[in-house]
């Protein structure tokens, strides 16, 4: 089977990716800390922005039925104006009273709302500035790391071109099976069969299995779905 050879490079290089990813990640103290900050202040901005988002549609619906209120309010003072007989004047002053009342009770939380959206317009103002300037220290110590690290950075890239050319020769359907595999078993997508077992689950295999292993170069294991070969014979 000539897909095992490029399936078991692949899985050496996805190795090589994750211990120069985890070196290239291991940052400094300094870096670290900076780092941990920058994660802390975008959490900060979204749940900001996800708030400011919500407020204002609320201030909008808000301020329509207050509009509203104010439009009766007028309207009763008008009714008040105009009225002639003392117990129309009396049942007007009453109106009067209550569309006030309603006023107040959608004024106030709109007024209550919209000093939470100037609060919140000022800190994301604030947080971007310092999301600024903690990114910018970041960066300079970022460039001095990654200059220490020119080899990691460099067999990245020719990691990456090689699994580039590796994935072009497998099939789509072998190679979506294989990542998923990966992901599923640490990285361990392929391995060999030794004293008849699954070197990922340690399981051992029944004999037309085995059989079928030397027939066709490579089988999936019946437990764990890694993909099995058998090694050379040593
Ligand atoms: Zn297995």
């Amino acid at each position: 089977m000539h897909t095992l050879p490029a399936l078991l490079e692949l899985q050496g290089i996805h190795e090589n990716l994750r211990i120069i990813q985890r070196d290239l990640t291991a940052f400094p103290p300094d870096m670290s800390k900076l780092d941990t900050e920058l994660k802390g202040i975008l959490k900060r901005q979204e749940s900001a922005a996800k708030e400011l988002g919500e407020a204002r549609t609320k201030v909008g619906l808000m301020a329509a039925d207050l509009k509203l209120a104010q439009r009766l309010e007028e309207h009763a003072k008008a009714a008040v104006k105009q009225s002639t007989h003392k117990t129309q004047y009396t049942a007007a002053i009453r109106e009067l009273d209550e569309r006030e009342r309603q006023k107040t009770m959608v004024a106030r939380p709109l007024k209550d709302l919209e000093t939470r959206i100037s609060a919140l317009e000022k800190e994301t103002t604030e947080l971007e500035a310092k999301r600024a300037q903690v990114q910018t220290q970041f960066d300079e110590l970022h460039q001095i790391f990654i200059a220490e690290h020119e080899n990691q950075v460099a067999a990245r890239g020719v990691n990456q071109t090689r699994r580039l050319e590796l994935e072009a020769q497998l099939e789509p359907a072998t190679l979506t099976r294989f990542n998923k595999l990966l992901q599923q078993r640490q990285g361990r997508a392929v391995v060999a069969v030794e004293n008849s077992t699954c070197g990922g689950c340690r399981t051992k295999l029944r004999i037309p299995l085995l059989a079928e292993l030397r027939e066709k170069g490579t089988i999936p294991c019946e437990f764990c779905q890694r993909i099995l070969f058998l090694p050379p014979k040593s």
